[in-house]
């Protein structure tokens, strides 16, 4: 079973709960973080059938590629380097965390004052909130690599340039896996769509 969910937005740092998890449209499964966009005739009854906020847009992009661009031939996906784990998490993505037993939201009242709280100033789950166990204990994600796990890195396939992560995660799913990048219009490529054993994946470009 492909692992979907790690192509959802993550909840605690994109609050579009609709991207929370994978949803169901026709014969596909879609997940998406609004960078990366993964569909798979893989069907898993424990994923939402269609609802109301499902992206209709994801599900165009799929349709517009092979309307206009589905003639392009596909590069087998080459040898990458290993992205490089989140330093602050560890490529944990997540940390166990309880409320900040010192402020409210990163801020207390001392006599007729206001304060930073310093307790939570730099916590690794933002402030408000420090790694924590216990009954009360949630997980949320590590603020410095945002939920992914790895280290930002670009890196470029074909002179357009990608979020090696992610690359990382579509070279992961059941292979074969090829890519082919958007046509370059204007000097901008847009992205590259890949195409992987049992699914598509699209997957934007990373401009820096
Ligand atoms: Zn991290
Ligand atoms: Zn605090």
């Amino acid at each position: 079973m492909i692992n979907l969910q790690r192509f959802c937005a993550v909840p605690g740092i994109d609050e579009r709960e609709y991207l929370h998890r994978p949803w169901r449209d026709g014969d596909w499964t879609y997940a998406t973080n609004g960078h990366v966009i993964v569909r798979t005739r893989e069907f898993d009854d424990t994923v939402a059938d269609k609802h109301s906020r499902s992206p209709a847009r994801a599900v165009e992009m799929f349709a517009e590629w092979h309307n206009k661009h589905g003639h392009i031939a596909m590069k087998p996906m080459p040898e990458l380097p290993h992205a490089q784990r989140c330093k602050v998490c560890d490529g944990a993505e997540h940390f166990m965390s309880v409320k900040c037993p010192d402020c409210d939201g990163g801020m207390f009242v001392h006599g007729a004052h206001e304060y930073e709280c310093q307790n939570c100033g730099d916590s690794p789950i933002g402030v408000g909130f420090v790694v924590g166990t216990g009954s009360e204990a949630k997980r949320r994600p590590c603020e410095s690599c945002m939920g992914r796990g790895f280290e930002q890195t670009t890196h470029r396939l074909a002179g357009t340039g990608f979020e090696l992560g992610y690359l990382q995660w579509l070279a992961a799913l059941p292979g074969p896996v090829s890519f082919s990048l958007y046509p370059n219009v204007n000097g901008a490529s847009g992205g590259a769509f890949f195409a992987f054993n049992g699914g598509e994946a699209i997957l934007m470009e990373r401009k820096d």
